[in-house]
């Protein structure tokens, strides 16, 4: 699907494959992204293009500055993020829109509707309307392959940053997509030295925001008459939907006769076709995920309509609920709207997410559960989960790289009181470098009492295991000109070689006394770890490990690491002659699952858990005494 489409093709394609094929059709020159769900796979495509030089930046911003430079030298060029990792871009895109663009900018951005793998569910059309930027807003992977198409030549004929808005839906769904033969290559645009254009001094905003005023009233009429922008006309006429995005493809199931207004060129909103629609309907629904943004701004243009009363407050809103919400208007009984119920959790036993068997972080979960005293932050990576059972050690997870200034602000609330708890930071790699570095400096800088433990797993891994700085390799896995030396850099941020600590995971009561001693530490701490992620190309497995039954009494010490290849075989409760009951477990190892990491051998007092005999290597010079 990668290769320039002969003829018209029609091929099996998710939202985010279908993006990139439209992307490729229109000669996108320069991809660039930090991973995240669910937009990764955007750019982790688009790399395998010879024709596109992709890039796995640091953060958000970077991503979309590397899009812009390329830009600005006149190639088309992609940026791909998630909602959260707009707000990371927001400061550049703010004055990107304001410069505009030259070569076509597209910033693909996947909103996580219904929150399946984020901190929180967010709207990106508010940085449409805010950045006075076009949104177009595929239904499914057919319009996402169109709009991705035409969306550079549209960038480039308003010379505006263009913001293609998906959603979860769109990004995995899959469906046939009729690709077209590849559109004539883009000959580079000049680029031409403007400073009074490109440098946004305050001297120079002014005629920019000018600028920027005449091209959103160049781009409202485009609205008015954007194929994207249909009336589907229907038969019953009582009630009219305003819909986009996958939520429109929702209210066509539930409301096959209804007429629709389908918004794929949203922003700026098309008011008069909007009115235009409404006068031929009795009364009007908006069903739009995830906020009532459309909604409130037909009502500021005067027009009467029905909207998130009736319908989920947050999540993906689907045929049910849009039917919900048709029944409770048309009844027309004056009752008050009644939302229809959020969706629910289908009820599937209960598998909470965990970390893998022999990943590192099992070890610093297993000791920073045993300190209810202590606050610790945490960030977004697969150590989130360090907030689950079987270990609850985090108190807080606010956003990426959140966790070292959270915990410079705890340390500081603490200062000169008796019970001060201790503060502890938690982030792994990748996320430090996005955006946890200048938290590090600021804790140095204000000599915090914090410890932070960096969690070094060579990947950034909670999105698939993608190359950052610290990897040593570029996307696709090319080696890099550098590796990031995180002693060396935690060091220049101003932390004292002494309070630099690396240490070992899997060495359970040596990284206890590390944590313990930089604890006791009255000024900013490192312990960087060292484990690789289990899918790591460095990590190495060794043979499983067994449990002798004859030797275990079921103390359940080991559970407490938390390894999914841990199986209880046996619950007892036992009362003690003291009168206390206790919950004891026996255990076997799962020996398809276990890496052979060894940290609940070093958990088990007993000593009952071992690598099994028959496995064991034995060297030569025990062998042949
Ligand atoms: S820690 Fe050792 S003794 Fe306790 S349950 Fe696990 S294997 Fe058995
Ligand atoms: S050795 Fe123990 S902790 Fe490590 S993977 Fe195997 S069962 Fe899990």
């Amino acid at each position: 699907m990668l290769n320039p489409q002969p003829s018209t093709t029609r091929l099996l394609m998710s939202g985010n494959e279908a993006l990139v094929a439209g992307a490729r059709d229109a000669g996108v020159a320069v991809a660039a992204a930090y991973p995240g769900t669910p937009s990764t796979e955007i750019v982790e495509l688009l790399s395998r293009c010879d024709t596109v030089r992709a890039e796995w930046s640091v953060n958000e911003k970077v991503a979309l500055e590397v899009a812009l430079g390329a830009s600005l030298v006149g190639r088309r060029a992609l940026a791909a993020m998630k909602h959260v990792g707009l707000n990371v871009a927001a400061d550049t895109l703010m004055s990107a829109a304001l410069t505009g663009v030259n070569g076509g900018l597209v910033i693909a951005v996947a909103d996580d509707v219904g929150y399946s793998s984020s901190q929180n569910e967010q709207d990106s059309r508010y940085w449409g309307r805010f950045a006075h930027m076009p949104v177009l807003e595929p239904r499914d992977p057919q319009e996402a392959y169109e709009m991705a198409r035409e969306a550079f030549a549209l960038s480039e004929q308003f010379e505006m940053p263009v913001l293609l808005r998906l959603t979860t839906r769109v990004c995995h769904v899959k469906r046939v997509v009729r690709l077209q033969p590849a559109l004539a290559a883009p000959q580079p645009r000049p680029y031409v030295k403007d400073p009074t254009r490109w440098v946004l001094s305050p001297g120079n905003v002014g005629k920019r925001l000018q600028v920027r005023t005449e091209r959103e009233t160049a781009l409202r009429e485009l609205a008015e008459r954007s194929p994207w922008n249909v009336i589907e006309h229907g038969s019953d006429r009582r009630l009219g939907v305003v819909a986009s995005g996958p939520a429109a493809l929702a209210a066509r199931e539930a409301l096959p006769d209804a007429p629709m207004l389908v918004l794929g060129l949203g922003t700026p909103l098309p008011v008069d076709l909007a009115r235009r629609f409404c006068t031929g309907v009795d009364q009007v629904l908006v069903v739009e995920e995830s906020e009532p943004l459309v909604e409130g701004e037909l009502r500021a243009a005067g027009l009467a309509v029905h909207g998130r009363a009736w319908l989920p407050p947050h999540g993906e809103i689907n045929a049910a609920h849009v039917a919900h919400a048709a029944q409770g208007i048309l009844a027309g009984d004056g009752a008050a709207p009644t939302p229809a119920p959020v969706p629910e959790r289908r009820p599937v036993f209960a598998r909470p997410p965990t970390l893998c068997a022999g990943c590192g972080y099992l070890g610093v979960y297993f000791w920073l559960s045993r300190l209810p005293k202590a606050i610790v932050c945490g960030d977004i990576g697969c150590y989130t989960l360090g907030s689950s059972p079987s270990w609850n050690a985090l108190d807080t997870v606010f956003a990426m790289g959140a966790s070292l200034g959270t915990a410079g602000g705890v340390a500081k609330a603490q200062i000169g009181q008796a019970d001060a708890q201790p503060v502890l930071a938690v982030i792994g790699d990748s996320t430090f470098l996005h955006s946890g570095m200048s938290g590090l400096v600021n804790l140095t800088y204000h000599r915090a009492n914090v410890t932070v433990l960096l969690l070094d797993n060579r990947a950034t891994a909670m999105t698939g295991g993608q190359e950052n700085p610290a990897t040593g390799r570029t996307m696709g896995g090319e080696a890099s000109s550098m590796r990031v030396d995180f002693p060396k850099l935690v060091e220049s941020l101003g932390v004292r070689p002494e309070r630099i600590r690396v240490a070992d995971p899997y060495e359970l009561p040596t990284f206890l006394k590390v944590l313990r001693e930089e604890m006791k530490a009255d000024e900013p701490s490192v312990v960087i770890t060292t484990r690789p992620c289990v899918f790591a190309p460095d990590f190495e497995r060794t043979p499983a490990l067994v449990v002798d039954e004859d030797q275990c009494n079921g103390c359940t010490n080991c559970l407490d690491v938390g390894c999914p290849a841990l199986l209880v075989t046996r619950r007892e409760q036992r009362t003690r002659a003291s009168g206390t009951t206790v919950d004891l477990a026996w255990v076997k190892i799962d020996p398809t699952v276990c890496t052979g990491c060894e940290i609940c051998a070093r958990a088990c007092a007993r000593g009952a858990i071992s690598v099994p005999p028959a496995k064991r290597v034995i060297p030569m010079v025990e062998a042949v005494q």
